[in-house]
């Protein structure tokens, strides 16, 4: 039969030779996969088998193989991907919380994350309770509690939490526990083996927008697990809240990834570099860095970081004298760190905050400007800011 030309345009082009091997793997791109036969179609939509090829939704190849490569990362087995970081963090909240349970977040969480479990509390009647991550006692679940949230180090004021001891005393009541380890990135510790008890988190969440991507281009967030109930039952929600990545996204941060530890390692080298010049600058009175002795929960970075690790962010306390204008200025006034959400890329970014810590033993809400250290050279940097501080004299 002679096909049309419409016809013939509209047909699959199956044809990559099976002997033909690249480094990277060809990208795949499907909401629809094809099947020989309808019993082939039938079987494929059991969503519970891994590399399930069914529908787009649930994945591709592409999708998969950075999902194993993330889930090696993060020390775990199983891996889910999302479309960014915040989405991977409200799939644990919409799986694992119902109405009427508790829920703890500590008071330096990622921000977000509180929005939208303040949103499951007044809509839904989810409890959220806040604690001070370096003191254990302040985390006082009820028999209704279903959920603790952990960070580490947590977000702008980097106050390193307790995690051996608050994942102990969750696990003894029987509590989930599930880690944002967006900073840790997979490399300054392992969530799933964290002391030489194992001590281990029951899940991970990862902005892979962050170090993974690298490039401050792409957004993408991870859920791994080590248990296969957990992920069966995140599996579900994932499959029911129709949430998939894109293969081009999935391939640009598998590629970004063979780097990864280097850039990481670089990042934390340049910040700390920069917290010696920063301690000298007498407008800040105060530089916030897991890595410094007396910053909240120094020893228990030391306890879990034992590569030594810790990131490309680092935080000032803006001296009390001076204004919010003055702050303002100041970061205005940078060229090379740029003002922007988000970190991970090779740029450097920076920001200011208005923030009260427990932890930090803060009795009013004080300033604080964070610097995301990129892959500049040190000396550049710390030039930029020595330029910007005039507008404090
Ligand atoms: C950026 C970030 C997220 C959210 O990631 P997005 O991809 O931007 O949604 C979550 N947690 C932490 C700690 C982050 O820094």
């Amino acid at each position: 039969m002679d096909l049309h030309i419409q016809t013939r345009l509209s047909q699959p082009v199956n044809s990559v030779p099976d002997h033909v091997k690249t480094l990277q793997m060809p990208v795949f791109r499907a909401s629809t996969f094809v099947f020989d036969n309808t019993q082939d179609m039938i079987d494929a939509y059991d969503w519970t088998r891994p590399y399930n090829y069914s529908y787009g939704t649930h994945g591709t190849p592409t999708t998969y193989a950075l999902a194993d490569q993330i889930a090696v990362l993060e020390g775990a087995k199983h891996c889910l991907l999302a479309p960014s970081g915040l989405s991977v963090i409200q799939l644990v909240n919409s799986t694992f919380l119902a109405s009427g349970d508790e829920v703890w977040l500590p008071e330096n969480s990622y921000y977000p994350n509180h929005e939208h479990l303040s949103m499951l509390q007044e809509r839904y009647g989810v409890v959220l309770k806040s604690y001070n991550p370096v003191d254990v006692e302040s985390f006082q679940p009820t028999e209704k509690c279903k959920l603790l949230w952990l960070e580490a180090a947590g977000s702008v004021s980097l106050e390193f939490p307790d995690l051996i001891g608050l994942i102990k005393k969750a696990k003894a009541k029987g509590i989930l526990t599930a880690i944002d380890s967006t900073w840790g990135a997979g490399l300054a510790y392992n969530s799933f083996d964290l002391d030489d008890e194992h001590t281990a988190v029951d899940i991970s969440v990862h902005a892979l927008t962050k170090y993974p991507s690298g490039g401050g281009d792409i957004l993408m967030g991870s859920v791994c697990t080590a248990d296969r109930e957990l992920y069966l039952k995140v599996l579900k929600t994932h499959a029911l809240q129709g949430i998939a990545v894109s293969g081009d996204d999935c391939a640009n941060i598998q590629r970004n990834l063979a780097s990864m530890a280097l850039r990481y390692q670089k990042h934390h080298d340049n910040t700390l570099v920069l917290i010696e010049y920063l301690s000298q600058c007498k407008e800040f009175s105060r530089v916030l860095h897991p890595s410094i002795a007396s910053h909240a929960g120094h020893e228990y970075w030391q306890a879990v970081c034992k590569t030594g690790l810790a990131a490309g962010l680092v935080s000032v306390v803006v001296d009390g004298c001076k204004t919010v204008e003055q702050i303002q200025a100041f970061c205005n006034q940078l060229n090379l760190f740029k003002l922007g959400y988000s970190w991970g890329g090779a740029t450097s970014l920076v920001m200011y905050y208005q923030v009260q810590r427990q932890a930090m033993q803060h009795e009013k809400p004080v300033y604080i400007v964070r610097f995301v250290v990129g892959l500049e050279h040190i000396d550049d940097l710390i030039q930029d800011i020595e330029q910007a501080r005039v507008v404090f004299a």
